[in-house]
């Protein structure tokens, strides 16, 4: 591997500095860039999407999310600074972690929970690729489980949105490589604690033909929903979505399950139940306020009567008459 070969992969997020920034067409909406957990989220509800994403509602996290967050730490400090690799669910993965560890020391062409940032046909990527090993063309992910009947087969690797992104940043970041290995270090959380790989091959061909035949109009879809006003307008999928994982916690502010039609009724429902869930983030709750009011304004056509100036200051002023 050449110097510069390394210089490029370090410098993932230097690429941030020429990436095309997407054009805002709502003061209050800043959503400018999709992560790999952002598709995902849309895919299975794009509702579920704008209420988190756009809206900004914030659900606690969950004794899951605490553990992948623990295991993704530990493993870090281990390769990164050789700290002993305690924690229970990721031990069964030591001995396949320690040649990554060994190897770390010598050279400098692993990187791990390295950030990045890339451009996709005019669309902002961003994300934490756990473990990259450059010169092996090798992208690693850990994922905690509770059984293995939730880890993913290779067939389904293959298929997977996040797998496609992480991909399609390698080829972005070594034009000559024509195929990259994508191994899912599944850690088991539970009783008899194990650790399983699963692990593809996928050509830059298929991987370009992913990105253009599925992860395209998610991010079109995306974008064009961004400058939605109420959850309500906001098409659901299907309400597949709303039982998974426990059941959506985004319910109350959804009326998926209300079906609920009136949007100034949905309005108010919603500014109350979100002002009763986070009664402590009332900046984010005027923030949301100004831009549902924005949105009326411009609905009602008030864009050739007032300037976009005036609105907005109209929109601010919002609750305070
Ligand atoms: S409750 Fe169902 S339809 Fe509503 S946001 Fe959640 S998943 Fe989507």
């Amino acid at each position: 591997m050449s110097a510069s070969d390394t210089r490029k992969w370090a410098g993932l997020s230097v690429l941030a500095e020429c990436r095309k920034p997407m054009e805002r067409r709502d003061p209050w909406n800043d959503w400018d860039r999709a992560s790999a957990s952002q598709l995902k989220t849309y895919k299975e509800c794009p509702r579920k999407w704008f209420i988190s994403k756009i809206l900004g509602v914030r659900t606690p996290g969950t004794e899951a999310t605490r553990v992948g967050t623990r295991v993704h730490e530990a493993i870090e400090d281990f390769i990164n600074y050789g700290k002993a690799l305690r924690d229970p669910v990721a031990l069964p993965a030591k001995d396949w972690l320690w040649p990554i560890f060994l190897r770390n020391k010598r050279t400098d062409d692993i990187k791990v929970e390295k950030e990045f940032e890339i451009t996709f046909d005019g669309f902002n990527l961003s994300g934490k690729i756990d473990i990259a090993i450059f010169t092996d063309a090798t992208i690693v992910d850990h994922k905690t489980t509770s059984a293995w009947k939730w880890a993913m087969n290779e067939e389904q690797l293959a298929e997977d949105i996040q797998v496609h992104t992480y991909a399609y940043v390698f080829f972005q970041q070594k034009p000559e490589a024509n195929h990259v290995k994508i191994v899912y270090n599944y850690m088991k959380k539970k009783k008899g604690k194990a650790q399983r790989l699963v692990t593809i091959a996928l050509s830059r061909e298929a991987n370009e033909n992913f990105m253009r035949a599925y992860i395209l109009p998610l991010l079109q879809g995306m974008e064009k929903d961004a400058t939605k006003v109420l959850p309500l307008d906001v098409s659901p999928n299907e309400y597949s979505a709303c039982g998974k994982y426990g059941g959506c916690p985004f319910r109350d502010f959804c009326h998926a399950r209300k079906g609920v039609t009136d949007r100034h009724e949905t309005r108010t429902d919603y500014v109350q139940a979100r002002r009763k869930k986070n009664d402590e983030t009332t900046t984010e709750i005027n923030h949301c306020k100004s831009r549902i009011r924005w949105r009326e304004l411009e609905e009602r056509g008030s864009g050739g009567a007032r300037s976009r100036n005036q609105a907005s200051k109209a929109a601010r002023g919002f609750g305070s008459s």
